[in-house]
């Protein structure tokens, strides 16, 4: 590998790039016969019939900082070297970790094309970096004209997610491509793919990462992979991207526990069994779309490529209410820009979804 500083890094704070990082125990030295380095009980934890000290996921002991096993099986997963992988506490402290690192307070700015995902703007608001909005153009499409036009010195993250939260729509990875190409040297390109996988066939930007070191993709298992409750997302980017992060990231993002779990939903034949879940999904929201679009009381079901559906209601208030009555929650999107009498609607098992229909079925009946 050519270890030359890629251009970018320039961009970043300048104290983050001076600063001497964090050493922790564990990064020193992680195995040996006692371990009388990093203050831990030599105990497991009482109480707990959790495995026994010295095996890796003894709950007595910090965790390894950025787990191999996990790594090399999320790189696998994602098509890339595990030197480009950054692990943490879900995609949102990816999000946190890049405007701290690139963002200085009172100077710098991000991008961002409403209607979209709240965290990129309070991360930004924050670190008191300014948030500069590019609305989404008509069809809910990104305008990456629009957002060059506005990209100034001080803009140094240009968040696009794709697809969209909430609207659900796909951004063109030529779209994204030519954004970073413009970028280039400049701003980092923040790829938010926390939805990919419902996606059928797009491509991941990771791929354009070996010609274009301005992009960074975000990906998690959150959605697909049913580990919210985990916790643990991956920052896809060049492996001086990676570095940088690494020196604030807190010493020890992942709990054991959540590293065991995801090694245990990312097995070969686990991935088998999601895919088919996804296909599943992906059917269900199909038809989901297709009987809220014939619905009364529905004015668009928009076209979605994730694991929801945005859709305007004639009084979207009236329906959120009539729903949460009978113990359907769904979200209320009728505050961000462009969405007027939006409902989010995350599609659930077969027989959640149908609960949804009748319900919504119910209230038009009874109108
Ligand atoms: N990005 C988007 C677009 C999201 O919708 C969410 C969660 N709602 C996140 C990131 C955060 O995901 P994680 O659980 O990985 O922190």
């Amino acid at each position: 590998m050519n270890d030359a500083p890629i251009k970018l890094l320039a961009r970043a704070r300048p104290e983050i790039l001076a600063l001497q990082p964090y050493s922790s125990a564990r990064m020193e030295a992680g195995a040996g016969a006692i371990m009388l380095n990093a203050n831990e009980s030599p105990w497991p934890p009482v109480g707990t019939d959790i495995p026994l000290d010295n095996d890796a996921s003894a709950l007595n002991r910090y965790p390894d900082p950025q787990p191999r096993a996990l790594r090399e099986r999320l790189a696998q997963l994602y098509g890339v070297a595990s030197d480009e992988l950054l692990v943490g506490r879900g995609s949102d402290e990816a999000i946190d970790l890049l405007v701290r690192a690139f963002c200085s307070e009172g100077r710098d700015a991000i991008v961002i094309s409403p209607p979209t995902f709240g965290m990129y703007a309070v991360a930004a608001r924050t670190q008191g970096a300014a948030v500069i909005e590019v609305p989404l153009a008509k069809g809910f499409e990104l305008d990456g004209d629009a957002v060059l036009a506005r990209v100034t010195d001080n803009t140094k993250l240009v968040f696009v997610c794709t697809p969209n939260n909430p609207t659900g729509a796909l951004a063109p990875l030529t779209a994204i491509a030519k954004l970073a190409l413009a970028l280039r040297d400049r701003a980092l390109v923040v790829v938010d793919e926390a939805y990919l996988e419902f996606a059928q066939g797009a491509t991941s930007a990771a791929e354009l990462i070996a010609r274009q070191d301005n992009i960074a993709v975000l990906r998690t298992l959150s959605k697909a992979y049913a580990l919210a409750g985990a916790r643990v997302g991956t920052l896809i980017a060049h492996a001086q991207i990676v570095a940088l992060l690494r020196r604030i990231q807190a010493p020890y993002p992942l709990p054991t526990s959540c590293v065991d779990a995801a090694l245990a939903a990312l097995a070969p034949s686990a991935v088998e069994e999601v895919r088919v879940r996804i296909r599943m999904l992906v059917r269900e929201r199909e038809r989901v779309a297709r009987a809220l679009a014939a619905a009364a009381a529905v004015l668009d079901v928009y076209p979605s490529s994730a694991n929801f559906l945005c859709v305007r209601f004639a009084d979207a208030a009236a329906t959120y209410r009539a729903l949460l009555a009978i113990g359907i929650i769904v979200r209320d999107v009728s505050r961000y820009a462009q969405l007027a009498g939006c409902l989010r609607i995350t599609i659930g098992a077969p027989d959640e979804n149908d609960a949804l229909l009748r319900a919504l079925a119910r209230q038009e009946a009874a109108a």
